[in-house]
């Protein structure tokens, strides 16, 4: 059974879902079976009690730590770029936070693994991925900056820290046929970017104006 807290009462009722599903349509996402995820993922459970109310508002919310929960359109325009070209079968996720983007990968892809480097984040996130029994997350308390190169190569990536420049372990755990999503850049000034290995190298577009919190280096 289902407490009142995770089956969302009032603001956190479906209707307040649909109405940010119908949010992000209108701002572009397509990808049904992504818009279905967001619709059956409970992001109030993701933030704090106190700002439950606000969890389908279109925002990015504190966490604290001073990290964030993304925008829910910033969530699904990285995870629609991630799987553009099909399904994918390992995704690597850096930057756990909340686990909201985690949990929304878990139920789109064979296996996640996703990495923090704040241990009281990851092992909160690891609590609410066991709640709605998302078997196939792996998280893991660890420097996402160096991969996880017991696992590598995936055949997605996904970075929601922004480094200044892409970081070279990311780039070589990538399967060739492989796509990573990331922001890069200062604080001020950082772009969305899609990475794709070929058997020659990589390509690289840019997709969007973002802001994220920086990607820092080693453990907290
Ligand atoms: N995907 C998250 C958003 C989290 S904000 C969500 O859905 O809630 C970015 C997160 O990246 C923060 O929790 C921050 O602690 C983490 N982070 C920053 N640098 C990191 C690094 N080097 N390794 C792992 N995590 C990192």
């Amino acid at each position: 059974m289902l407490s009142a807290h995770h089956q969302g009462i009032g603001m956190t009722s479906l209707r307040t879902r649909e109405r940010l599903i119908q949010r992000l349509r209108e701002k572009g996402i397509e990808n049904s079976k992504l818009l279905a995820a967001m619709l059956n993922t409970p992001r109030h459970i993701f933030v704090d009690e106190a700002l439950a109310s606000r969890a389908y508002e279109d925002t990015a919310l504190p966490i604290g730590h001073g990290q964030t929960i993304s925008q829910p359109y910033i969530v699904a325009r990285m995870t629609e770029a991630l799987l553009a070209a099909g399904p994918l079968d390992s995704v690597l996720e850096v930057g756990t936070g909340s686990g909201y983007q985690c949990a929304i990968l878990a139920q789109l892809v064979r296996r996640v693994y996703s990495v923090e480097r704040i241990e009281l984040l990851h092992k909160q996130a690891r609590t609410r991925m066991q709640e709605l029994q998302l078997r196939n997350a792996r998280l893991k308390y660890s420097d996402g900056g160096m991969g996880l190169p017991e696992y590598a190569p995936f055949d997605g990536i996904m970075v929601t820290a922004a480094p200044e420049e892409i970081p070279q372990p990311l780039l070589e755990q990538l399967a060739i046929g492989g796509r990573m999503i990331l922001p890069t850049g200062s604080d001020r000034d950082q772009e969305l970017l899609q990475i794709i290995r070929t058997p020659h190298g990589f390509e690289q577009t840019r997709l969007e104006s973002v802001i994220f919190v920086p990607l820092k280096k080693g453990l907290n």
